[in-house]
């Protein structure tokens, strides 16, 4: 693991909204929770929602300055990821069922395999791989097409 800080730009990182999540979407998520009586807490949302809150779900963590630019390293807890520890299981039905799909497909075949695992958190995970190189994906007028890269998927 590197120790050294670098640009934001030059490591592997992701965010709140890559997620498919909003800063007014917690907001909401919170008062309705907190309304209800549940736990409300800004972690509490991250935990739920199988995000990695060491690091805000960035998979970056800064770690000092260059002059007057922050520098940053990856998140030693979700490794560039933004998942969650308590992702784990649920990561690994997101990879079996990626195995047995062909080389393109959409998030909704994924849900089709694994309906224990919420969709928000398919998400994650496949943005996960985007971010460790093992997937592609690509907006078209279908939705999302996610590609295989990486031969162990
Ligand atoms: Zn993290």
């Amino acid at each position: 693991m590197e120790t050294r800080g670098r640009r934001f730009d030059e490591i592997p990182h992701t965010s709140l909204h890559e997620h498919g999540f909003s800063i007014n979407a917690i907001k909401t998520w919170r008062k309705q929770k907190f309304d209800a009586g549940r736990p409300s807490r800004l972690e509490d949302f991250y935990r739920v929602h199988g995000l990695c809150f060491d690091c805000r779900c960035t998979g970056a963590r800064m770690v000092g300055w260059d002059e007057e630019v922050p520098l940053w390293i990856t998140c030693s807890t979700c490794q560039g990821t933004g998942a969650a520890e308590s992702a784990k299981w649920q990561t690994w039905l997101v990879l079996d069922a990626i195995r047995r799909l062909p080389d393109s497909f959409g998030i909704a075949d994924v849900e089709q395999l694994c309906p224990e695992v919420t969709v928000g958190l398919i998400r994650v995970l496949l943005i996960g791989l985007k971010t460790k190189g093992q997937l592609t994906s690509e907006v078209t007028e279908f939705g999302d097409v996610w590609r295989k890269r990486d031969s162990s998927l």
